[in-house]
């Protein structure tokens, strides 16, 4: 299987390159060549079969003969090494949780996997990886758990000062090892502007075998689509499913469109969001129309330009009829989603975060026009990552996860920059 770029269709790379290279030259992202379907005796045994073979299945369609089945299983293994399960809230309302990882996010499942993949093409070219992530809070949490005491990989992560929550802040300073942050006098974009310098910088090229490991990367898509194979399975008599995804940089639903090509039969997809609504503005208008994001309590969703959608598009060959007659977008306001977490945790004692929560509303609104129809809505994150959001919402303390709270004894151990190039560069050479 090779990947193509987006903007240049005939620039086609090997999986591996793809990989190290997260974007095409063009800027363009990079796509399977072709989309694999799975046959239909492997979707009806889906009951009977492991979770790690069906990732391996699916991982196997799209990575070739550089990662052999051996590597790949293991892969797969290490990479979904924890639960996730489906949770029933209501007739026809269920809940996938994906926070059972390490960080307590669905990010989990690509950073680890992005990471193992990594490791084993820097045991390939004989050559340690330097992986460099700009972050305002999430994205490095997942990337620092992803790859500590990876072999063969060291992480470097750019954060501003000042900028990040204190939790969000011990998740990726505080681990050590291979992982180490740098703390930038800055902004989140000052970071991101470092990122993009240093893999331009020649003599960093030469000296560093540099690659970064934001959500664009094709490695970290993949494994999404498994868990909905594993949330269909766990429906008792699966018929007429709808997954609601609440949505950012839409990653997550590409790889649920993805897990649906491949021959899943899922009827439609809600495309849930906050205020920063260009795409579901897009399904109901035809017009695309990125903007300047605005802030919302569910702030891992709050992207005006999300990096995923032409991925999305290029699924339906960019037409419009297509795309909206299954998927159907609907953003709500703070204030709902507010309303929803306590509904919800007053009928079923159930709390929800405020990313799921979104997902949750979004999945009400479209069984409100199709009842007959089974659904599924991704619980991205763990409420106890957002206490002051949700106690207030629900009106309750709510108990911390336990890996959080031991976070409160460990201690930050990042270096300190300025945000001038340089500087950044002279303590990268350095460590
Ligand atoms: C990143 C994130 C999202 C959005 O996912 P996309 O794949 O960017 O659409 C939703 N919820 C949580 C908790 C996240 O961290």
């Amino acid at each position: 299987m090779k990947y193509y770029s987006l903007t240049t269709p005939s620039h086609k790379v090997s999986f591996q390159q793809a990989v190290v290279s997260g974007l095409a030259p063009d800027g363009g992202l990079y796509m399977p060549e072709h989309l694999p379907v799975l046959s239909k005796e492997f979707i009806s045994q889906l009951p009977v079969l492991s979770k790690e073979d069906i990732g391996f299945t699916i991982a196997r369609l799209f990575i070739d003969e550089s990662v052999s089945d051996k590597t790949l299983y293991e892969i797969v293994r290490e990479t979904i090494d924890f639960d996730f399960p489906l949770v029933a809230l209501e007739e026809n309302v269920y809940a996938l949780e994906l926070f059972h990882g390490p960080t307590l996010a669905f990010k989990d499942v690509g950073a680890r996997f992005l990471a193992r993949i990594l490791q084993h093409i820097a045991k390939t070219i004989h050559q340690e990886i330097t992986v460099l992530v700009a972050t305002s809070g999430d994205t490095g949490s997942a990337a620092a758990h992803g790859f500590y005491n990876v072999e063969g990989i060291r992480v470097v992560i750019l954060y501003p000062s000042g900028m990040v929550s204190a939790l969000q802040e011990k998740q990726f300073a505080t681990l050590g090892k291979n992982i180490q942050a740098i703390k930038i006098a800055g902004t989140f974009d000052d970071c991101q502007q470092l990122v993009k310098q240093a893999f331009q910088d020649e003599e960093l090229r030469k000296t560093k075998f540099l690659t970064s490991a934001n959500s664009i990367n094709i490695a970290r898509l993949i494994p999404q689509s498994f868990y909905y194979f594993f949330a269909w399975l766990q429906l008792s008599t699966p018929k007429h499913v709808v997954f609601s995804v609440p949505s950012g940089n839409f990653g997550n639903l590409t790889a649920g469109v993805l897990a649906k090509k491949m021959g899943l039969p899922i009827d439609a997809f809600v495309a849930a969001t906050n205020v920063n609504d260009v795409v579901p503005e897009y399904l109901h208008t035809k017009v695309f129309k990125p903007r300047a994001s605005t802030q919302t309590i569910s702030n891992a969703m709050d992207v005006g330009n999300p990096s995923n959608f032409p991925r999305l598009l290029a699924l339906y060959d960019n037409d419009w009829d297509y795309i909206s007659k299954e998927i159907y977008g609907y953003a709500f306001t703070d204030a709902e989603t507010r309303m929803a977490m306590l509904d919800v945790f007053n009928q079923k004692k159930y709390v929800l975060d405020p990313h799921g929560a979104v997902g949750y509303l979004g999945l009400k609104k479209y069984l409100g026009r199709n009842p007959d129809a089974q659904g599924i809505f991704l619980e991205t994150a763990h409420p106890s990552k957002f206490p002051d959001v949700v106690e207030s919402a629900i009106q309750q303390p709510i108990s911390i996860h336990p890996s959080l709270a031991e976070l409160a004894n460990k201690q930050i151990q990042s270096l300190s920059c300025t945000s001038n190039f340089s500087d950044f560069k002279n303590l990268l050479m350095k460590h």
